[in-house]
């Protein structure tokens, strides 16, 4: 049985129909989700992306704002997430912490991996915050950051999709899903899963990554219990 683990969400996967912003009904879906981790006895991290509000690199297309300026904006989008997921989760009856990578003491707590793993101990879900608190990097590297600082069991992708596909499944009708692949094929070109950076992190750590439809009532739990057929494993 997996006893810790962190889900990654996309920052997009709050947003609803709208395509930004943050819809609440997303927020307490994912809350209701989370809420059967931990009545299993899990102890729960969650990163989340900000996507829904800025990316970094597109903020940055024109050249008027700088990158480096754009990728903390994007930073901050995963804190404005992450005070929106620590409501839900505490409208939901749990206890939940969120910790960000940049200093900002009046909204969360800094990042101390030694006070996460007493939340844990406390029964309480931990967020992730800010990324890995520096430009350049995405949310998935910030989660496989975090998933290793905390010693996570498993990693969890929490995507639209329902694993991961040979090839993309919207343009070929007869791709088929990999239950299984190693990092080196999930850093191949047109699988993707997550950033190099990320996978590569993963790779020397040995974290398992189970990418799965988050749509999918149950499917977190089912993870979590060992029922990996509604997901793809990449170890
Ligand atoms: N970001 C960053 N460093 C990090 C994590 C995130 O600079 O360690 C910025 C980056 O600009 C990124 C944005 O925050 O585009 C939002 O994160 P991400 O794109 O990973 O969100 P997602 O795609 O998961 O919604």
């Amino acid at each position: 049985m997996n006893k810790r683990v962190l889900v990654k969400f996309s920052g997009e996967a709050l947003a609803g129909s709208e395509g930004y912003g943050i819809d609440t009904k997303i927020l307490d879906y994912i809350a209701n989700e989370i809420k059967s981790l931990v009545e299993y006895g899990i102890e729960v991290a969650i990163v989340i992306g900000g996507g829904n509000i800025i990316r970094g690199v597109t903020a940055a297309a024109d050249g008027v704002i700088k990158r480096t300026s754009a990728d903390y904006m994007g930073m901050l989008g995963t804190v404005i997430n992450g005070v929106a997921m620590q409501e839900a989760l505490e409208y939901k009856g749990l206890s939940a912490r969120l910790q960000t990578a940049i200093k900002m003491e009046e909204i969360a707590e800094p990042f101390i991996v030694r006070k996460a793993m007493r939340h844990f101990e406390k029964g309480r879900v931990v967020i992730f915050g800010a990324g890995t608190g520096n430009p350049y990097f995405t949310t998935d590297t910030g989660a496989t950051l975090r998933a290793t600082e905390i010693g996570a069991d498993l990693l969890i992708k929490a995507t639209k999709v329902n694993g991961v596909y040979d090839k993309d499944p919207m343009k070929f009708t007869d791709a088929v899903k990999l239950n299984t692949l190693s990092y080196d094929r999930a850093l191949e070109d047109h699988i993707k899963v997550m950033d190099d950076t990320a996978i590569a992190l993963a790779k020397d750590n040995k974290l398992p990554i189970a990418v799965t439809n988050m749509n999918e009532e149950g499917n977190l739990l089912r993870i979590v219990k060992g029922d990996y057929s509604r997901c793809s494993i990449v170890k």
